[in-house]
């Protein structure tokens, strides 16, 4: 099954069990899909054509909100679930946005810094009619970071005459961008785990993680877990992985990384395989899709499993997990402290007040933690598994929007 086959059957399981299954017609599908073909100058002068998409699944509870990414396997039915999950993922985080997603196909490390810059003016003068700081802002995706969304902010603005940073957010901060957004992702994620401890009266010292990748959610998200003293065993990027009992040092691996621009072994050298397989109390993956399928679930020996990337886990995966009771803390809910902070920073953008990064991380923590209690309450009252609480929950808030606007 397909990302977007299993995101539309996880959805319409959660309909049924709120009776709201008529609602499915009108949320399998985006609201408007945009494809775009256009030329980038490359280096020598040569002028290539590059495709890209835009996917607004629902704007009922607001703009579309949603990432870009630039990666050689982005495809129409990858955007169309990963706006889907957006939609859901601002429900359940309670911010007023709804759901949307981008991307172009290309391999980023193909091109120069100013190839990727054209391409990302291109890309947003292409979806410009589309979006908007009240109709779709984008943001950061797999492959883009601050840089992108500035040449994007700048672009957009230098067409309509006037500066609009409210357009996009994951903006550099001297970009208008908002202190801690650069965290955000990771952290957020780390402050659902730092509630589960308090709520299962464990002790950090004790616990264990690892961590599939070491990128801009991943990095945070190590960073947080070893200031709170679990011991992260694990980490890993496309070039392998590196494992260490007695835990990873965080600074050794930034250092070594901004070295030689991948992970350094600064322990064992293992697969990314063997790492999934690993026996520790979390296990995050936080780089791409569907790695947890049917081929590995079974091996999972996780007792969490707390999902940074977008889509780690197949439904097949899901019930492997669920059978196996390993608690998964879905992407949906897991990884949306980076939308959280995208929105602070769209407030901060159209207030023209900027906040200190003490207060933009309270309010994520808070709001993290908030969101992740109304999960477990609800998962824990039915005896439900994690996925179909997050999925029950993000599509009660949408369909109460929907029904409310009539
Ligand atoms: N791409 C991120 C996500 O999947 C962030 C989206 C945003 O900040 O709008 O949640």
């Amino acid at each position: 099954m397909t990302e977007l086959e299993d995101a539309r059957e996880n959805l319409k399981d959660a309909l049924e069990k709120i009776g709201e299954e008529d609602f499915f017609e009108r949320l399998k599908n985006p609201q408007r899909f945009v494809e775009v073909n256009f030329p980038v100058e490359m280096d020598d002068g040569e002028k290539k054509m590059f495709k890209g998409f835009r996917s607004q699944h629902n704007t009922s509870r607001g703009p579309g909100k949603g990432g870009i990414r630039f990666s050689e396997d982005v495809n129409e039915d990858e955007v169309k679930a990963l706006s889907l999950w957006m939609s859901l993922k601002c429900a359940i985080a309670d911010i007023p946005y709804g759901g949307a997603k981008g991307g172009v196909v290309v391999d980023p490390s193909d091109l120069s810094e100013s190839e990727e810059e054209r391409l990302s003016r291109n890309y947003i003068d292409s979806i410009a009619e589309i979006i908007g700081e009240n109709r779709d802002v984008p943001a950061p995706d797999m492959n883009t970071g601050g840089k992108h969304m500035s040449w994007m902010m700048d672009e957009y603005s230098e067409d309509n005459r006037e500066l609009i940073p409210g357009v996009i957010t994951g903006k550099p901060v001297e970009a208008f961008g908002s202190k801690g957004r650069a965290d955000a992702t990771g952290f957020g994620a780390v402050y659902v785990i730092e509630q589960i401890i308090e709520d299962e009266g464990l002790e950090a010292e004790d616990l264990t993680a690892a961590v599939q990748g070491f990128g801009n959610a991943a990095a945070p998200a190590v960073k947080r877990l070893e200031e709170i003293g679990v011991d992260v065993v694990a980490v890993s990027d496309a070039s392998g992985a590196t494992y260490d009992s007695e835990g990873l040092s965080y600074s050794e691996l930034v250092d070594c990384k901004s070295r030689r621009g991948e992970i350094c072994n600064t322990g064992e050298e293992i697969s990314n395989e063997e790492l999934l397989e690993l026996e520790v109390d979390f296990l995050i993956p936080a780089a791409i899709g569907g790695v947890i399928n049917e081929d590995n679930a079974e091996n999972i020996s996780a007792d969490y499993v707390v999902e940074i990337a977008n889509g780690p886990t197949t439904r097949e995966a899901d019930e492997i997990l669920e059978e196996r009771d390993v608690t998964v803390i879905p992407d949906v809910l897991a990884n949306s402290g980076g939308v959280t902070v995208s929105y602070y920073e769209w407030v901060q953008n159209r207030s023209g007040e900027y906040w200190d990064e003490e207060k933009v991380l309270e309010k994520l923590k808070e709001n993290s933690q908030g969101a992740y209690r109304e999960f477990r309450d609800l998962r824990d009252s039915e005896g439900l598994y994690g996925r179909d609480a997050a999925y029950m929950i993000g599509a009660e808030k949408i369909v109460k929007a929907m029904k409310a606007r009539g």
